[in-house]
């Protein structure tokens, strides 16, 4: 049975360069569907039944331009059995927001912390187990460049998308914006697939309009949630 596991991160994280040393020459290009903007497949080295999606380099997964778009369906819909998210480890707080979107998908995920190599000699050390358990995923300390560590995150990542259960990602906020994200789910997304509900009560919760508009919420239930909302921005001021 093939695997499918796609590959996510910011722009010029090393997200190219991760994708070529786990697949080497074994590439094949075609373009996403209906757009031009080039989509990437590779198999994994060391493990042919597993097949590689490079996603395009991206900040977040707010649909704010086509490569987020992009992302965000293949993403909701393709249904991957993994994501490898690959982050620069030198510039951990920018690229960590797209990880905290990407954890509320519901899809198994494996954290690569690329540029360890840099990291190393800025003298500073990164504690992968506090990371891990913030998201509830593992953590790799990579370095594509000088491909170190490159075959234990195939190792993981393969091991993640098959024993899907044990690898789901985990994020919580506090505990009112919690509160309002169950409130939400309940009153507005329980027609939709369970494994959605989080990643669109977030973007409710985040005022999104264009999920609002896909939705087709009502003018009372969109009433009913700015009230969540509201709550919140007292809360936590
Ligand atoms: P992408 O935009 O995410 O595809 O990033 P690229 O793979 O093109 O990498 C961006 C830049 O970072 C390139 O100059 C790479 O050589 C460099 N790079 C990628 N991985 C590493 C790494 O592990 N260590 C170091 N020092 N540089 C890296
Ligand atoms: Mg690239």
């Amino acid at each position: 049975m093939s695997i499918t596991i796609a590959v996510a991160g910011n722009p010029n994280s090393g997200k190219t360069t991760l994708f070529n040393a786990l697949t080497g020459s074994n590439q094949y290009v075609g373009n996403w569907p209906g757009v031009t903007v080039e989509k990437k497949e590779g198999i994994l080295i060391g493990h042919p039944e597993v097949v590689l999606v490079d996603l395009p380099g991206i900040y977040s997964l707010s649909t704010n331009s086509l490569e987020e778009e992009l992302a965000r369906d293949y993403l909701l819909e393709s249904n991957p059995d993994a994501i490898i998210n690959i982050v620069d480890g030198t510039n951990l707080e920018r690229n960590l927001y797209l990880t905290t979107q990407l954890a509320e998908l519901g899809i198994p995920m494996v954290l690569a912390v690329n540029m360890m190599d840099e990291v190393e000699k800025s003298g500073a050390k990164i504690d992968g187990a506090a990371l891990g358990n913030a998201f509830g995923v593992q953590v790799v300390e990579i370095s594509a460049l000088r491909e170190t560590q490159i075959d234990e995150l195939a190792r993981i990542a393969t091991q993640a998308a098959q024993k899907k259960g044990h690898f789901l990602p985990l994020h919580r906020f506090s505990g009112g914006v919690e509160h309002a994200l169950g409130h939400i789910e309940e009153v507005a997304l329980h027609q939709q697939p369970e494994h959605k509900q989080r990643w669109y009560a977030v973007k409710l919760f985040e005022r999104n309009e264009l999920v609002e508009a896909e939705l087709s919420l009502s003018a009372e239930l969109k009433a009913h949630i700015e009230q969540d909302i509201r709550q919140c921005e007292l809360e936590y001021d």
